[in-house]
């Protein structure tokens, strides 16, 4: 009843930022430091969070050769759904070609996007080390965090029985780290409605907004068409064969964390209530979530990918440029890899497509016809990429119990 109530306070605050953010754009605009609260309490415990929850996950695990199986499961659902996503983005573009007849202009691209024109694999692959943890952690770079807490957490199962201390102390800072989550829930009906009347009132209120998103219609329809394909249809399907549980409950039991999603576009940010929705409300169990949902709020991104393939030939289309099978084949595989090493930060899907139009040598610029809309995209495929990781945790967690029982 409790999570009921809340969950409603939550949809009204999301209709009432929308209604606020479309009528009373420069009212709007002031009540952002309501989101940006919400957001940065979120954040401070994304960090404490990660390093716990992974610490504590691998060490439950005890041996390293049910770290192995676990992760070889949440690797290959990763890959499968993502490989799923970009292809149906690719099907849809070539089928609804929403590039035909646009033309091009020149746009600025933001310095977000100049300075990564040298960006490469090599990149992502550094991306996992860091020589400095704080500085990583400074600068909210988490890969480098997940990749030391999990081995941080082979190394204390590999002390034996000494660790138990310090496993217990990971634990019971785990504990409190989600008690603190859950009363920061307390505050997502406000913080949302901060975050999207906020962002409404940026765009210039609800007319800007249609103006905005009529120019690159159909652009958006694909994409939308497409997250809607895979998160509604494809998920769904995936966790009913898979984990036997009812997709509309389990849905119904995320959907705070799918909403928060939406206005934070941030999977990172996310992750919080992602866990706490996961286990608390959906009872995944906390062993398997605790490893699968932060490595897939940095992974896996499914709607990220998606939204990669379609970009990519959208502008592909708009310069007039043929894309070949081959082409087409070089932008699912970078597509994915694209969507595995953006961060889970807002508009990160837009710099490591670079990574795309490079591959195929489509030029950047073309990033410059899509980059007015980027921030509602985003905010959809965030929310696609968090109900996948949502979506893994549940089948991953149901191969892990019968694993057990066998
Ligand atoms: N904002 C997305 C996320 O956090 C990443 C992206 O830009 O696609 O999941």
């Amino acid at each position: 009843m409790k999570h009921h109530r809340l969950l409603l306070s939550i949809i009204a605050g999301a209709v009432l930022g929308v209604l606020f953010g479309t009528f009373f754009p420069e009212q709007a605009v002031r009540s952002g430091f309501l989101g940006e609260l919400f957001l940065n309490a979120l954040k401070m415990m994304v960090l404490p969070l990660i390093i716990a929850s992974l610490v504590v996950g691998v060490t439950n695990l005890g041996d390293v050769r049910h770290l192995g199986s676990l992760g070889i499961r949440t690797v290959f659902y990763y890959l499968v759904t993502t490989a799923i996503a970009v292809i149906i983005g690719i099907i849809l573009v070539l089928w609804i070609q929403p590039g035909q007849g646009f033309g091009v202009f020149a746009g600025d691209l933001p310095e977000q996007i100049r300075s990564k024109e040298q960006f490469s694999y090599k990149d992502v692959l550094m991306g996992l080390i860091h020589p400095n943890l704080i500085q990583a952690a400074s600068e909210f770079q988490i890969l480098p965090l997940i990749v030391i807490s999990i081995i941080f957490g082979i190394a204390l199962t590999m002390v034996g029985p000494r660790a138990r201390v310090v496993v217990e102390f990971f634990s019971i800072s785990n504990e409190a780290i989600m008690k603190i989550i859950h009363g920061i829930m307390y505050f997502t009906p406000v913080g949302i409605f901060g975050l999207i009347a906020h962002r409404l009132g940026v765009t210039g209120g609800g007319d800007a907004f249609v103006e905005l998103i009529t120019q690159l219609a159909k652009y958006c329809g694909t994409v939308i068409l497409g997250l809607i394909l895979h998160g509604v249809f494809v998920l769904p399907l995936l966790l009913w064969i898979f984990s036997r549980r009812n997709p509309f409950i389990y849905f119904m039991n995320l959907a705070k964390a799918l909403l928060t999603a939406l206005a934070t576009a941030s999977s990172s940010a996310t992750l919080p209530l992602t866990m706490e929705c996961t286990v608390d409300e959906a009872k995944v169990s906390n062993r398997t979530a605790s490893v699968v949902l932060p490595l897939g709020a940095t992974v896996n991104m499914d709607g990220t990918a998606l939204y990669e393939a379609v970009a990519a030939i959208f502008i592909a289309q708009c310069y007039g440029i043929a894309m070949g099978f081959g082409e087409q084949l070089t932008i699912f595989l970078t597509a994915t890899l694209a969507a595995i090493g953006a961060a889970g930060i807002p508009e990160a899907g837009l710099v490591t497509m670079v990574l795309v139009l490079q591959s195929v040598g489509l030029p950047i610029e073309g990033i410059g016809l899509i980059l007015a809309v980027d921030w509602f995209l985003d905010r959809c495929r965030t929310t696609v990429n968090v109900w996948g990781d949502a979506v893994g945790a549940a089948i991953i967690d149901r191969f892990e119990a019968s694993g057990e029982n066998s």
